[in-house]
């Protein structure tokens, strides 16, 4: 998370060389620039390298700037990167077409460069802000680890992804056991402290490119086991569960021990076109009712039926 302190990086994107390289400098002290000759080659640099910036030339003889532009509004991961049209063309229509498909601004050849900087500027500064405010969007103010809206958008990616390769996903739903009771005795402001060692414990717990784990509420965390058949997962969720135990937070009010417990309720599934995701969801919260009912600090696991 330290894009502040490295170069913002701009995507220059002209068949003619002689443009390509008199950006190119005009743009190195500042950021890191990389070059693109065709439409083709832009949209594959721009989904590698997620740039900050666009500038993109519409005349060319492959894919034209215009369908370039079209592509990277629809895709989820370059919708967002600002484009800059640059063109010889200057008639309002073509202005206000490039302006209506989602382009950011306009510039028009010949370069005047102090003016052409000026407005990459702009434009990065938006995007690094827009950038700031989806991370702040999608991470809890509390515990510092993903919220509900970042769960439910990992937890669709892997399910399609699940779905698409055939293989199981599991997922894993953990409750504080007697959590009113540890505010209630050590005060509410231990009670935030408690959560956020808690979070940190089951975000190291994550060793498996892909895992992932997020504060689903209160005092509830999801974790998402991608590519996880369900013997694998009930393990994991055992592991989570004791690495809690571990962390010995003094509980004396709790029912079922004296220091501070977890119980889980995961869930796993190859998932199949008919089923919605959100069944697996209830059926890990179906178990981890089961798990608070058999007498809390365990895990319960159920395969979802096809
Ligand atoms: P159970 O074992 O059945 O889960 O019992 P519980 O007491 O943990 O469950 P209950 O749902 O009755 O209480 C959850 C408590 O979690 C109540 C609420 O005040 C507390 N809580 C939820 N969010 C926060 C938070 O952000 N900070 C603090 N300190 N407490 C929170
Ligand atoms: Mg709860
Ligand atoms: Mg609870």
């Amino acid at each position: 998370m330290d894009t502040h302190l490295k170069k913002p990086t701009v995507l220059i994107v002209d068949d003619d060389y002689i443009n390509r390289e008199m950006l190119a400098y005009a743009f190195q002290s500042d950021y890191r620039v990389i070059l693109a000759s065709s439409g083709e080659e832009a949209i594959k640099m721009a989904e590698e390298e997620l740039p900050d910036t666009i500038l993109l030339d519409i005349v060319m003889p492959d894919i034209d700037g215009y369908a370039v532009c079209r592509a990277l509004r629809l895709s989820p991961i370059t919708q967002t990167i600002p484009i800059i049209f640059s063109t010889s063309k200057t008639s309002t229509e073509e202005e206000v077409m490039g302006l209506n498909m989602g382009a950011s601004d306009y510039i028009t050849k010949p370069f005047n460069i102090p003016l052409v900087k000026a407005r990459v500027r702009n434009q990065v500064l938006l995007k690094q802000k827009t950038d700031l405010l989806s991370r702040l969007a999608s991470f809890d103010a509390l515990t510092k680890i993903p919220n509900r809206r970042y769960f439910d958008e990992i937890f669709e990616q892997e399910w399609r992804r699940a779905l698409r390769n055939q293989y199981p996903i599991s997922i894993g739903l953990f409750d504080i056991d007697f959590f009113k009771q540890f505010n209630d005795t050590y005060g509410h402001i231990a009670g935030d402290d408690c959560l956020v060692q808690v979070a940190r414990k089951l975000s190291s717990q994550n060793r498996r490119a892909g895992d992932f784990v997020a504060r689903y509420g209160g005092e509830e965390f999801v974790f998402v086991w991608p590519h996880c058949p369900p013997q694998k997962a009930y393990s994991l969720g055992e592991r989570a569960r004791q690495a809690i135990e571990r962390l010995n937070i003094k509980h004396e009010d709790s029912d079922v021990s004296d220091i501070l417990t977890i119980s889980g309720g995961i869930a796993s599934v190859t998932p199949t076109p008919e089923m919605e995701r959100v069944a697996l969801i209830e059926l890990a919260d179906k178990m981890l009712y089961k798990a608070k009912k058999s007498g809390r600090n365990q895990s319960q696991h159920a395969e979802l039926e096809v």
